[in-house]
């Protein structure tokens, strides 16, 4: 009855046309990329942001949980309603609303598809650095929301080292902007910086201000095989050792690789025990030697091959296998976990082997691969549902997987978020006190719980 009457209100105030109550739309809006699901009762599709107003004024005063969604590409059930509620799905609202070539600096809606951003800021000559590999799919809010990395982090850093404002509306219906288009700014606390990586829990954005910067001018692509993965983790502490630091360096161990050329057939050896992806960016000359620098830190550390991309079209196939590996061991098991552990960048070894000894002690595969310049690995627990002994087993594996990151001083997340996969971790990690703040901080801005509730911590 209440659920009628709200949906009711909602249309009146926003308009019919965004307001869905309907059962297939519901189960469209029950799941994200994670394991969990639960359907919400009404789905708002926001064009602006006084629908969004409306929205959490009528939730706020009825007590009704909302969960704002992008694309919904986040795999820790961040988007999922496991309260009910209202799901606001924010895509819509995807303006570009100004490129400001001097300021260097892009204002848009948070529904804009992160590549498209990219691409449009190309056009002028400029860069958006931050690149989750679900880039093609994933909103400017969705990343800023959980603070998205990729692998371009390792020299450029993540989404909150380009987001100087926000236009957030609180759950109480109160429109609020912090920042602006300075790149300076140490007047009073950081709210946008709180904001950022907030999961949905604070506020909802509804428009973005971020920083942008010139596009280099070259870039060059490099794949380097390994017969151990030892070699290739000292090869990557050289190489930033040596003060090169490359704008993608990633690594694949034996396992990713061979299943990612299974499913599309990029030239990635299979008998190896690691890949390493580098690129290097910036002037030609500085590219030019940087590639010579790599390349012969790369052979004294004992590189077997060294493939140097000599089209951009060679480099894309390079980049397009590590991009696949989701989508590349979700063909090999139904369910892919993809788990997210950060350990400081000399302990990655460490945590290589780790993984490797979890995997042999459960009899399991799982494949990492991940952002090692950041000491970020992902390692992707694939089973079968249907398989009871693969399923017993998950629970103990993730635990295990954290409890070895966190003993080499890292963190339950590097990137993709807490949402409801990793709450169980926070106490691991956060002392009491630390998350006796977080709540406060949450009461403060959503005093009745309502935004995204029993998410995050
Ligand atoms: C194939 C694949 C590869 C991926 N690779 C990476 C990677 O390399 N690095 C990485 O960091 N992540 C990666 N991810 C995870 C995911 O893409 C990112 O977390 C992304 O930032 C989520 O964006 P989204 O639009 O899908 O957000 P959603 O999944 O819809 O939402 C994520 C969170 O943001 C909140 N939210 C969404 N929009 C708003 C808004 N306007 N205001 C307030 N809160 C909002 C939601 O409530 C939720 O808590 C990958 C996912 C996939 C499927």
């Amino acid at each position: 009855m209440k659920t009628e009457q709200v949906a009711r209100e909602l249309a009146n105030s926003i308009g019919r046309n965004k307001v869905t109550t309907a059962l297939e739309d519901l189960v469209c809006y029950s799941y994200d990329v994670s394991i969990y699901n639960h359907k919400p009762d009404i789905v708002v599709r926001a064009e602006t942001k006084e629908d969004v107003i409306n929205v959490m004024k009528i939730a706020n005063r009825e007590r009704i949980p909302v969960v704002p969604r992008g694309a919904a590409t986040n795999n820790c059930g961040a988007t999922v309603p496991i309260n009910g509620g209202i799901v606001i799905d924010l895509v819509s609202m995807n303006k570009i609303r100004e490129i400001d070539t001097e300021n260097l600096i892009a204002v848009c809606e948070p529904g804009v598809i992160l590549s498209d951003l990219k691409a449009e800021v190309a056009k002028v000559g400029l860069f958006y650095p931050p690149d989750p590999q679900g880039m093609d799919m994933c909103t400017i809010g969705g990343t800023i929301a959980t603070d998205a990395g990729g692998p371009q982090a390792v020299k450029y850093g993540v989404t909150r080292n380009y987001v100087l404002g926000l236009e957030t509306v609180l759950p109480t219906g109160e429109l609020i902007k912090t920042g602006g288009k300075t790149m300076k700014d140490v007047s009073g606390y950081n709210l946008t910086q709180l904001l950022i990586g907030s999961e949905g829990t604070l506020g909802v954005f509804t428009e973005v201000t971020l920083r942008l910067l010139p596009m280099p001018e070259a870039k060059r692509t490099m794949m380097c095989v390994f017969n151990n993965l030892k070699d290739a983790s000292v090869a990557v502490t050289r190489i930033l050792n040596n003060k090169v630091i490359p704008s993608m360096l990633e690594l694949l161990d034996k396992t990713s690789a061979q299943l990612i050329q299974k499913y599309m057939d990029v030239g990635y050896p299979t008998d190896a025990e690691a890949i390493v992806l580098i690129e290097v960016d910036g002037s030609k000359s500085e590219v030019d030697s940087q590639i010579i620098k790599v390349k012969e830190i790369c052979c004294s550390c004992g590189a077997r091959e060294i493939r140097l991309a000599n089209t951009p079209e060679e480099a894309e196939a390079i980049w397009a296998g590590r991009k696949s590996g989701f989508a590349a061991l979700a063909a090999y098991k139904p369910v892919v976990l993809p788990e997210d552990c950060t350990v400081p960048r000399n302990k990655l070894p460490e945590m290589m082997d780790k993984i490797q000894d979890i995997a042999k002690k459960y009899g399991v595969l799982i494949p990492t691969f991940g952002h090692v310049g950041d000491g970020n690995a992902h390692p992707h627990i694939c089973y079968d549902p249907r398989n009871p002994d693969e399923t017993e087993s998950v629970k103990k594996i993730e635990d295990e997987i954290y409890m070895a990151a966190l003993a080499l001083g890292g963190t339950v997340s590097g990137e993709h978020g807490i949402g409801i996969t990793k709450k169980r971790l926070m106490p691991l990690q956060h002392k009491e006190s630390n998350l006796r703040l977080m709540a406060g901080i949450k009461k403060v801005f959503d005093p009745n719980n309502i935004l995204n509730p029993g998410k995050a911590f």
